[in-house]
C-alpha cells in the first residue's frame, strides 16, 4: 500500500474480511495482515440464517449461490434415547431468503471472503504475523510482527481492528481473557466420505446428537459427499481411559447407535483433530485506537453454530463504528461503547441458550409443548435473531433450570487520564 492505511485489520478470517470489506466500501484505506497463506484449514462449517444480512451487505450472496456448498434449510436433533427428531425447517418459522443458508468448506469460504475484501479495495498481506500491538500513552498506534520473509515490520494507523481469532492478540497482550468455566469442553473431530444423508432438503441439516448426560456430536454434511463429525464433552469424560485421540473418537462413535448406523457405509478420510480452551470472553472490546471482533473477542461453545454469525456480525458492527469514529476524528475507547453493548447483548442471548442446552432439566421439545407462546423466541435465538427481547423465554427457563445472569464485562477500556 503506497498510502498510509486508515485502519489495520489483524486476521483475514470471517470477522477480519467482513470488517475489511465494509471499511473499503466506505472509502477507507484498509491494510489486513494474516499469518497464514490461503487456502488454509479451519473448523466452523455450519452457517445459521442470520448470517444472511451481513453476507448480503458485503455482496457475498451471489458468490455463495454459485459455490458448490451444501444448502442448509434445517436442523435436527437425536435424543438421548437415539431417536431422530423431524428436521426443523427454518422457513416454517420465518418467510425470508435467509432461511436457506450453507454448510461451507472453510478453506474455500474464507478464500472467497478474502477475495471479496480485495475486490472492494482492501489490501491483504498473507504470511505476515502480528506479534504485538504498539502502544503509546495508553493508545494502540499500530502493530509489530514478522513479514513474509521473516523480517520484523512495524505499521501504524489511526485504528487497529483485532480479528485474529482464537489467537486473540489483544486479549493475550493485555490479560483480558475471562473464562466461562462451566462451558469448558473439548471437541474432537474428523471427516467421513459416504455417510448416510437424509433425502431432499433435509439432507443439508446440521444434526446434533446427544450423548446422555455427557455432551453431543455434530453431524454436518459438506459438499463432495463429505461429512464433518465431531464430539464435544468434558475432558475427564473423553480422556477417562486413554490419551489417544483416534481411540477416544472411535470409542465415542461406537457407543452411539445413531452414529454407528449413519457412518456404517462411510470411510474416514482425514486425521482426527482436537481443540480445547473452549468458551471465553474478553474483559474489554476496545481501548483508544483498538477494537476487537469475532473469536478474538469471544468464543462460545459451538452447539448452535453461532461462531460464524458472531464473527460476521461483529466484523460489520466494528467496521461501522470505526468508520464513524474516523469521521468524527475521535478514535478513543469511548467511541466503541455502543458497539460493545450491542455485541455483548447478542452474545449473552446465545450464551444463556447454550447453558440451557447443557442443563439436565432442559428438554427443548418439552419446553415448547409447555410454552407454545415461546416457541418463536426459541427459534429466533437459534437462527441468530439475538437482538430480539428474549426476557420472557429466559424467565421461563429459569423456573426449572440454572441460567446465568448477563455478564457485566465487555465494554471498552476507558483510560483514566491524569489531569494536565
Ligand atoms: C470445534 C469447533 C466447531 C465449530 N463449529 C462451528 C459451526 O459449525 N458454525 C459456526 O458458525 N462456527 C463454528 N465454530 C466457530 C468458528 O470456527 C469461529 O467462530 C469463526 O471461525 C470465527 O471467525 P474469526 O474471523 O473471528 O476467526 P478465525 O476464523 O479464526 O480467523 C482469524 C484469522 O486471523 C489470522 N491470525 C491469527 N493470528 C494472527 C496473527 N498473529 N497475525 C496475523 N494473522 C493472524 C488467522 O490465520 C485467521 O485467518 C466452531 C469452532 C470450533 C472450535
Amino acid at each position: 500500500m503506497s498510502i498510509q492505511p486508515d485502519v489495520i485489520v489483524i486476521g483475514a478470517g470471517p470477522a477480519g474480511a467482513t470488517a475489511s470489506s465494509i471499511l473499503a466500501m466506505q472509502g477507507r484505506k484498509v491494510l489486513c495482515y494474516d499469518k497464514s497463506k490461503f487456502p488454509r484449514y479451519h473448523i466452523g462449517e455450519s452457517l445459521i440464517p442470520y448470517t444472511w444480512f451481513t453476507l448480503n451487505r458485503i455482496g457475498m450472496l451471489p458468490k455463495l449461490k454459485d459455490a458448490p456448498f451444501t444448502k442448509k434449510y434445517s436442523i435436527c436433533f437425536v435424543s438421548q434415547s437415539g431417536k431422530q427428531s423431524q428436521p426443523f425447517f427454518f422457513d416454517s418459522h420465518f418467510d425470508h431468503p435467509a432461511t436457506q443458508t450453507w454448510q461451507v468448506l472453510r478453506s474455500e469460504f474464507d478464500g472467497m471472503m478474502r477475495d471479496n475484501a480485495k475486490e472492494k479495495g482492501a489490501e491483504i498481506r498473507h504470511d505476515y504475523t502480528v506479534q504485538r500491538l504498539l502502544v503509546e500513552n495508553d493508545r494502540v498506534v499500530g502493530v509489530a510482527g514478522l513479514d513474509d520473509k521473516g523480517q520484523p515490520f512495524e505499521q501504524r494507523a489511526a485504528m487497529v481492528i483485532d480479528a485474529s481469532g482464537r489467537d486473540a492478540i489483544a486479549v493475550n497482550q493485555f490479560g483480558w481473557r475471562m473464562k466461562d468455566a462451566p462451558l469448558d469442553r473439548f471437541a474432537i473431530w474428523s471427516y467421513w466420505k459416504g455417510a448416510v444423508r437424509d433425502p431432499g432438503r433435509a439432507g443439508g441439516a446440521t444434526t446434533v446428537a446427544y450423548i446422555p448426560d455427557k455432551g453431543w456430536f455434530w453431524y454436518i454434511p459438506l459438499a463432495g459427499d463429505i461429512m464433518s463429525v465431531g464430539v464435544v464433552a468434558k475432558k475427564d469424560y473423553l480422556f477417562r481411559e486413554t490419551q489417544d485421540l483416534s481411540e477416544i473418537y472411535h470409542r465415542e462413535i461406537k457407543e452411539n447407535v445413531w452414529l454407528q448406523e449413519h457412518l456404517a457405509p462411510a470411510t474416514q478420510c482425514d486425521e482426527v483433530r482436537i481443540t480445547n480452551e473452549y468458551s471465553y470472553r474478553s474483559k474489554h472490546c476496545a481501548m483508544d485506537g483498538l477494537v476487537v471482533a469475532g473469536d478474538a473477542f469471544n468464543f462460545l461453545d459451538p452447539v448452535f453454530s453461532s461462531g460464524m454469525f458472531f464473527a460476521l456480525w461483529s466484523g460489520e458492527l466494528a467496521a461501522d463504528a470505526v468508520h464513524e469514529a474516523l469521521g468524527k476524528k475521535d478514535t478513543s475507547a469511548a467511541a466503541f461503547t455502543a458497539y460493545g453493548k450491542r455485541y455483548c447483548k447478542g452474545i449473552e442471548a446465545m450464551r444463556r441458550l447454550v447453558y440451557a442446552f447443557y442443563d439436565p432439566e432442559v428438554n427443548f421439545g418439552h419446553f415448547i409443548r409447555q410454552h407454545p407462546d415461546l416457541s418463536a423466541d426459541l427459534t429466533d435465538c437459534i437462527i441468530g435473531h439475538v437482538e430480539k427481547d428474549l426476557t420472557k423465554m429466559f424467565a421461563a427457563f429459569k423456573e426449572f433450570a440454572t441460567i446465568p445472569d448477563e455478564l457485566e464485562y465487555g465494554g471498552p477500556l476507558i483510560a483514566m487520564k491524569s489531569p494536565k
